[in-house]
């Protein structure tokens, strides 16, 4: 075997999964809907928060104070 080719095939692979790696954590962790209120999300809120669980007006209202678990 060539240790040079396999180093090489390890790096691609590597690089792949790095590359698809952003697109798993958002599909893996980012709700569709809000828990709070069930309405959806939008895509960007949810590219831009990954692992996002509660809309922006759920957030805003959290972040005014009502004693609920802050998560983004
Ligand atoms: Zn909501």
């Amino acid at each position: 075997m060539d240790f040079a080719d396999s180093a090489q095939i390890q790096e691609e692979l590597l690089r792949q999964i790095a590359l698809a790696e952003p697109e798993l954590k958002k599909n893996r962790f980012s709700k569709l809907h809000c828990e709070s209120c069930g309405r959806s999300i939008p895509e960007p809120r949810r590219a831009a928060l990954p692992g996002v669980s509660y809309c922006i007006n759920c957030k805003k209202q959290m972040e005014r104070g009502d004693g609920k678990a802050q998560r983004y």
